[in-house]
């Protein structure tokens, strides 16, 4: 075998080739690869399919997480794709990949995790696969439902819209550099329990999809610079974010500097914040903020959608604009 290697495509080039390699004319399937989840035609109603994978020492490290918490985290990341449609999550599979030596305890607190997080999302676990493996491997595929109208995609972002996000960025990916470099600080255990434990914005997503405002939604998983660039691409448009109005909480702001000289490092480019990503017409924003109020969620307006070709636009607090060189997180990079 010659020729490239996956390092030279990245994960995002490998997916954009499969999506060549596989094309589908199937025409009870609204959404194929492409989107955070696979969409079918069922009449009015649309079946949902997801799925994600974690795999020990790439997505978690033992000596930070414990089983309950990876039980809740490996539901938790499933359960945000099905937020970013608008849809209701219903069932799951869960096939895992586990060593021999692994006790039987570690197993069992990871269901307890799982049933939990599963309860608080009114979600039913109906099957799986079980094998050995060398390194824990868990992967999870969640169905849900939803109105077919009410349904949002990466695409239907148009020129004009608005960009909004959910919540505060940068939190987890900061948590997970104070959890390599330093373990336990005082005062950072919000940004730690961000990354442990991220909150899927699954009534977010539902009350915004059924409001029908919204043209356009992702989940940010990766980092908002790549997942707007996703949104982006999907809707064949461009766009231009304002730096200075990226939501930061305050333990962000207060430990940023410990770890980066760019303030808006892991902000713009740090994975797992698990916020929403969501475009409307200017003219809904004051129905966003609203929405913000009456849920207690922030959602912020961070930039406005252009044409394409002016690309992927950061507007820093200077005034002046720059592409961003990195996106965030990518596999195989
Ligand atoms: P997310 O970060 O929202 O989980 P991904 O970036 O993992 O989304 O995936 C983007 C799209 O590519 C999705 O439609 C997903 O189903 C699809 N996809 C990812 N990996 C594969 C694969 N190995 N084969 C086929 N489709 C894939
Ligand atoms: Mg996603």
């Amino acid at each position: 075998m010659t020729g490239k290697v996956l390092r030279e495509i990245g994960e995002f080039g490998l997916i954009h080739r499969i999506r060549k390699w596989i094309t589908s004319s199937d025409p009870g399937l609204i959404q194929g690869i492409g989107d955070d989840v696979a969409v079918i035609e069922m009449g009015s109603r649309a079946l949902l399919v997801t799925t994600d994978i974690l795999i020990e020492d790439i997505h978690f490290d033992l000596s930070w997480i414990n089983p309950y918490r990876l039980g809740r985290k490996a539901l938790a990341v499933n359960l945000s794709d099905i937020a970013s449609t608008g849809g209701i999550p219903k069932y799951f599979l869960i096939s895992i990949g586990l060593p021999k030596n692994l006790p039987l305890s570690f197993v069992s607190s990871f269901y307890q995790g799982l049933k939990k997080e599963a309860k608080r999302y009114r979600v039913e676990l109906i099957g799986g696969d079980t094998s050995l493996s060398q390194k824990i491997v868990i992967n999870i595929c969640l169905l849900g439902e939803g109105r077919r109208r009410d349904l949002l995609f990466r695409k239907g972002a148009r020129v004009g819209d608005d960009l909004f996000v959910s919540g505060t960025l940068g939190d987890a990916a900061l948590g997970l550099k104070i959890l390599q470099k330093k373990g336990k600080i005082k005062g950072a255990e919000g940004l730690v329990k961000k990354h442990l434990s991220p909150c899927p914005r699954v009534e977010l997503g539902q009350t915004i999809a059924t409001h029908h405002w919204a043209t356009a939604m992702i989940d940010v998983s990766d980092g908002l610079l790549i997942d707007i660039s996703h949104l982006l691409e999907e809707s064949g448009v461009g766009a231009q974010v304002w730096e200075d109005r990226i939501p930061l909480s305050s333990p962000y702001q207060k430990w940023i500097r410990s770890f980066s000289t760019d303030p808006f490092q892991f902000s713009l480019t740090g994975g797992e914040d698990y916020e929403l990503l969501f475009t409307a017409p200017s003219e809904m924003g004051d129905r966003v903020s609203s929405l913000a109020c009456s849920l207690k969620i922030p959602i912020t307006r961070i930039g406005t959608i252009l044409p394409k070709k002016r690309g992927l636009r950061i507007i820093g607090k200077d005034g002046e604009d720059y592409t961003p060189a990195r996106l965030g997180f990518e596999h195989f990079k």
